[in-house]
């Protein structure tokens, strides 16, 4: 599942000499090996093709456009790689944005892998400042390169430490830190690409988002 819940920011100990460890000294390197990467973090695809993701803010995204844009470029910058690229074709799109109420009350925001849609709920959006806005997105793009949710992590201490620090735990942070940055790039390697006929197929799915959100019942 794609929601994005309500966490808030409670700096602990453990993960901060982690995420620290590449950034700072070589002794906190040790510390960094403590919390392996695991199939329970990541899922079977990512959107990219041919190393990009192409993506296109519709209409009704459009006022959350800065943002989309600015959370687009800080995944970049962390993944050292242009790989999440603007585009104005829908149809050429790997990723589209879209602004919905439709969406369940206690989710900020969906992503969808198969068919390539990032639904925004708009009664969540419009009630979030500049900074809200941008860490919903940046979580939401986190799924894009195929990586899950670690709020529901199985393991229930490190849970708890993902939860309060990672993106993909729903910190509601707007840096990308080493390991968010590592884990999405370890997930692209864990994760495949579909095809362009393959994601067609999903795109054609009545069932999916993409074709609910051209319906307008998205
Ligand atoms: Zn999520």
């Amino acid at each position: 599942m794609f929601n994005f819940k309500h966490f808030f920011v409670v700096m602990m100990a453990g993960l901060i000499g982690l995420i620290g460890a590449t950034a700072t000294t070589q002794t906190q390197t040790a510390a960094a090996t403590t919390i392996k990467f695991t199939s329970a973090m990541h899922t079977n695809k990512n959107l990219t093709y041919k190393g990009t993701i192409k993506y296109y803010v519709k209409s009704d995204a459009k006022k959350y456009q800065a943002n989309i844009h600015y959370a687009a470029n800080r995944w970049n910058k962390a993944l050292g790689k242009k790989v999440l690229r603007p585009t104005n074709s829908l149809a050429g799109s790997r990723l589209v944005f879209t602004g919905t109420n439709k969406l369940g009350g206690d989710v900020a925001g969906m992503a969808e892998i198969n068919s390539g849609v990032i639904a925004l709920n708009t009664s969540w959006m419009n009630r979030y400042g500049t900074q809200k806005q941008r860490a919903v997105v940046i979580h939401e793009l986190g799924h894009a390169f195929g990586t899950k949710d670690l709020y529901n992590y199985p393991d229930a201490s490190l849970r708890s430490v993902f939860k309060k620090q990672t993106i993909m735990g729903g910190n509601y942070s707007t840096r990308i830190g080493s390991f968010d940055a590592k884990l999405a790039k370890w997930t692209l390697t864990k994760t495949r690409t579909m095809s362009p006929s393959e994601f067609s197929h999903y795109r054609s799915n009545e069932g999916l988002y993409y074709q609910q959100m051209l319906r307008g019942q998205l």
